[in-house]
């Protein structure tokens, strides 16, 4: 029975060493914190039913994400040249795809649903950029990634 304690202990404190930090890009696509890599971003999934919900703060370093007031209106412009590129693309996918010049129609009707049901992604992933490449002085620290980071918070968690 002692074994068998030790072993889950020791799997538990393998498990929390394990913990691989991704790298740049891939933190990026989960829409991990860009400081510590560890937190989430937001709450709930991209295509969830609930309206989409950014955290206030990163859940494992508390990592303020809005840097200043409004400073997610700057993620806007982000969010406008993504849709711009995703114009393009689908306006070119619907050209080689129909081969047809003549119905305009055609490319509003392909142009404004992908858009729509593109916004999600772009919502998110505006302010994803905004945070990892455009926002000077914000880079991923090794130290906040760490779980003693997170003993202080941890305590506080079992009481709540
Ligand atoms: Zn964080």
């Amino acid at each position: 029975m002692r074994t068998i304690e030790i072993d889950k202990n020791k799997l538990k404190n393998m498990n929390k060493q394990e913990y691989k930090v991704p790298g740049e890009f891939a933190a990026a696509v989960q829409a991990k914190c860009p400081r510590c890599r560890r937190g989430d971003m937001f709450a709930g999934s991209m295509y969830g039913l609930k309206l989409q919900k950014m955290n206030v703060s990163c859940p494992h370093c508390s990592l303020k994400f809005e840097r200043e007031p409004g400073y997610f209106y700057v993620s806007m412009f982000v969010s406008y040249a993504m849709n711009v590129a995703e114009m393009i693309s689908i306006a070119v996918a619907t050209y080689v795809l129909t081969n047809n010049l003549e119905n305009m129609w055609l490319y509003f009707a392909t142009i404004f649903p992908a858009v729509f049901i593109l916004s999600p992604f772009n919502y998110r992933y505006s302010r994803v950029v905004l945070l990892y490449w455009l926002t000077p002085g914000l880079h991923y620290s090794p130290e906040t990634s760490r779980d003693s980071s997170n003993g202080s918070e941890g305590i506080t968690d079992t009481r709540n």
